[in-house]
């Protein structure tokens, strides 16, 4: 307990909700299935974002994470994502659709995402697609109808996408908000509440943003079930 509470306090890291969780401080402790360590093979250690949620998200609990840009939170987000797909896949008469939705404020952001989300999917056949405005939606319409596990979109093209009848989400079962305080600067709001209303009930939701305003937590109390919250720094509010 002493080296957890060290290593909370070293890289200024709060936890709010359940105190039992421990989190992964390296790779090659438990808690990671082990072909995904494959996925972070070029890490020498998790960030700390990575190390205090993963066992949170990996446990099927909501999540709350706050930290600055660069903090390493794809992957916090990410390699969660695939064992959730890995468990899905083996049960039984699970309904094909993609099962993991990654919402983002930005094109580039949302490839940036992707392009990470595609590379650790690869490890254990896990598909990708990128939705975003600004070009035909052809190729996106295509892609989604071979068949994705993963989407990773901005909220204006997928609504449209979904509004067409192109993009089922009812079968999301794992929903990432990410740099949900930007989103909701950029006034996604409406869409973004429509988007988390066509997934499933019983989802598991992550929500990540640099700040934590009334705006964040309105929209994580409304869509969020007993989350856990890590703070890493002590960010703008
Ligand atoms: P954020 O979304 O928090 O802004 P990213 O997830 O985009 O940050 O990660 C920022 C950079 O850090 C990326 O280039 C990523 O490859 C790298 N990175 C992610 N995890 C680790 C790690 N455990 N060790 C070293 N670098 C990492
Ligand atoms: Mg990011």
């Amino acid at each position: 307990q002493s080296d957890i509470d060290a290593y909370y306090k070293k890289n200024a890291i709060e936890v709010v909700g359940d105190q039992s969780y421990r989190p992964i401080m390296e790779f090659s402790q438990s808690g990671l299935p082990s072909n995904f360590l494959k996925v972070v093979k070029n890490f020498k250690n998790p960030t700390p974002i990575q190390a205090s949620t993963w066992p949170i998200s990996l446990s099927g609990r909501d999540l709350i994470g706050i930290a600055e840009t660069g903090s390493g939170k794809t992957l916090a987000f990410t390699l969660p994502a695939l064992v959730h797909i890995q468990a899905k896949r083996r049960d039984a008469g699970n309904k094909k659709g993609p099962t993991v939705l990654v919402v983002a404020p930005t094109r580039e952001l949302a490839m940036q995402s992707q392009e990470q989300a595609e590379a650790a999917g690869k490890e254990c056949g896990v598909k990708t697609v990128c939705i975003y405005g600004g070009v035909p939606k052809d190729a996106q319409k295509k892609a989604i109808r071979s068949g994705v596990d993963i989407i990773v979109a901005t909220p204006g093209r997928l609504i449209d996408l979904m509004e067409e009848g192109a993009c089922d989400i009812s079968s999301v079962s794992y929903l990432v908000l990410d740099e949900a305080d930007r989103m909701l600067d950029i006034g996604f709001e409406e869409a973004i509440r429509k988007i988390i209303s066509n997934t499933r009930e019983d989802r598991q939701t992550l929500m990540f943003s640099a700040t934590w305003p009334e705006s964040v937590r309105k929209l994580a109390h409304d869509f969020l079930s007993k989350p856990m919250r890590v703070t890493i720094g002590s960010p703008d509010l």
